[in-house]
């Protein structure tokens, strides 16, 4: 494509100057000729007018003899760069040559000769009935003289001397036409820089591209629509290199986080099969493999919510509820886990009801991770705090532990799929780090915020917001 683009530039360019050679070649050089010849002709009418009333009226009043007229006449034609001035009377005879002195009794007759034939012009082109071997311009002028046309002054210069004038003019032409090209040169260069050379840095780039070198650096620098194309480019390599090493990196954890229990599971399953764990022991071992199958269901069940969340315009099915009861609810179904623990759950909600606009089933889902989240990271022993605060048109439900706690540098990163702080991978084996992530989509996919709060060994609070029931805010209104 690249090369083809130039080509078709030098391809116009030589048009250009093939164009204009022959418009030069044609017209200009016809024009140039007969404007040389208008003048040439204008200027020598002029002369022969001036002559026909001078010397020759004279001649014809018996002013003065032929010989003075031919000496006059000899000096201009020297004048007029050799031009031959004739005097001829309208019968066709020869009276004056300036190039040739007539003698007494000689006569020379113009065969034909009609100075109407030139239909109405002043002048002609030709042999001059026969006169001449070349093409000569002759210019008539009539010398009248008792009101009688008396004879003609007739001035013949050669075409080829016109055509002399004519050339020289039409060099000029050529000269200016090579300056004009040479200085069209420049639009050349200008194209290469600008148009040219950063086109073919952005066709490699795309190139480089889409042969899959996301990471190819090219710059374009200037700051008008290449550079901007340029920049533009580069901007959408990164952001597809940047979603790649994002898809790279998720891939990987999935493969990871699918690894491990598999592997201990064949380990196991091997070790009963074989005869390295004995007989008695094998309902220990397959309690073991029954909760890293729990595991990989978890784990799925993860990816699945994830990826029905993150498909674009998340149908939520809304309706009002109740947020306590699905709060109480919640809290319910870990009171075993709490049993086990000793850890004792405390809800501090406002009101008896707290009705709220939200798909049910999801902020049950959330209010499930994080509770999870609190008991798995409390010790022994302490108290995990469920509190909901109304502000304008939300509530705020807050859940907080006493427990390991998140480090600063983690806190940003424990909503990001998989993520597992280092603390909690000892403690809590079979979490597969897509809990918060979980969380956060769906407080995302409610136009709605969820923050933590974190000290280490002190414990941790995630706070997040639900809209209110408009019946809700209406009641309040009316308050
Ligand atoms: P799963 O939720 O699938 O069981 P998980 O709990 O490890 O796995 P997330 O819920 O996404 O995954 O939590 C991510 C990480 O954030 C946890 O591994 C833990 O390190 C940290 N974390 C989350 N909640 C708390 C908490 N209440 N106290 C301390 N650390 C927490
Ligand atoms: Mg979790």
């Amino acid at each position: 494509m690249k090369r083809t683009l130039y080509l078709k530039f030098l391809i116009a360019y030589l048009l250009f100057a093939i164009f204009g050679f022959i418009m030069v070649a044609t017209f200009v050089s016809n024009m140039t000729l007969e404007h040389c010849r208008r003048k040439k002709a204008e200027s020598l009418y002029a002369e022969a007018t001036q002559i026909a009333n001078t010397y020759a009226a004279d001649l014809y009043n018996s002013e003065t003899s032929l010989e003075t007229v031919q000496q006059q006449l000899v000096a201009l034609s020297k004048y007029m760069d050799g031009a031959r001035i004739w005097i001829v009377n309208p019968s066709g005879r020869l009276v004056l040559d300036s190039s040739n002195v007539i003698e007494q009794g000689e006569e020379i007759k113009i065969e034909g000769f009609d100075p109407t034939a030139t239909g109405g012009t002043y002048y002609t082109i030709g042999d001059f009935w026969g006169n001449f071997q070349e093409s000569v311009l002759s210019v008539f002028a009539p010398i009248t003289a008792n009101y009688k046309v008396q004879a003609y002054v007739i001035i013949h210069t050669p075409m080829s001397q016109l055509r002399k004038t004519a050339d020289e003019f039409l060099n000029i032409s050529y000269l200016m036409l090579i300056v004009m090209f040479l200085l069209s040169l420049i639009i050349l260069i200008f194209f290469t820089e600008l148009v040219y050379i950063p086109l073919r840095r952005i066709t490699q780039a795309t190139e480089e591209y889409a042969a899959g070198n996301m990471n190819y650096e090219f710059s374009v620098e200037s700051e008008d629509e290449m550079g901007y194309l340029a920049a533009s480019l580069s901007y959408m390599a990164g952001e597809i290199a940047r979603q790649e090493e994002d898809q790279k990196k998720f891939v990987a954890n999935v493969s990871h986080d699918f690894r491990s229990p598999l592997t201990s599971i064949r380990g196991y399953i091997e070790a009963m099969l074989d005869g390295t764990i004995p007989q008695e022991m094998h309902e220990k071992y397959l309690g073991i493999v029954l909760n890293e199958t729990e595991r990989l269901t978890k784990l799925t069940n993860g990816l699945l919510t994830l990826n029905n969340l993150n498909a674009r315009g998340m149908l939520l099915e809304k309706a009002d509820f109740d947020i306590n009861q699905v709060i109480r609810n919640t809290a319910a179904s870990f009171e075993m886990t709490c049993l086990e623990k000793k850890i004792a759950i405390e809800l501090v909600l406002t009101d008896d009801k707290m009705i709220v606009n939200a798909d049910m089933s999801k902020i049950q889902q959330v209010l499930y991770n994080l509770l999870d989240n609190a008991i798995k990271f409390s010790h022994h022993d302490s108290v995990i705090k469920i509190e909901t605060t109304e502000k304008r048109s939300k509530v705020f439900v807050s859940v907080k532990d006493s427990g390991i706690g998140i480090p600063k540098e983690d806190q940003k990163m424990v909503f990001e799929r998989f993520y597992k702080s280092d603390a909690s991978r000892g403690k809590d084996k079979k979490g597969t780090g897509l809990g918060l992530s979980i969380v956060k989509e769906i407080i995302k996919a409610h136009g709605e915020n969820i923050n933590c709060i974190s000290t280490v060994g002190v414990g941790t609070e995630f706070i997040f917001s639900v809209p209110k029931a408009a019946s809700m805010d209406s009641d309040e209104e009316g308050l």
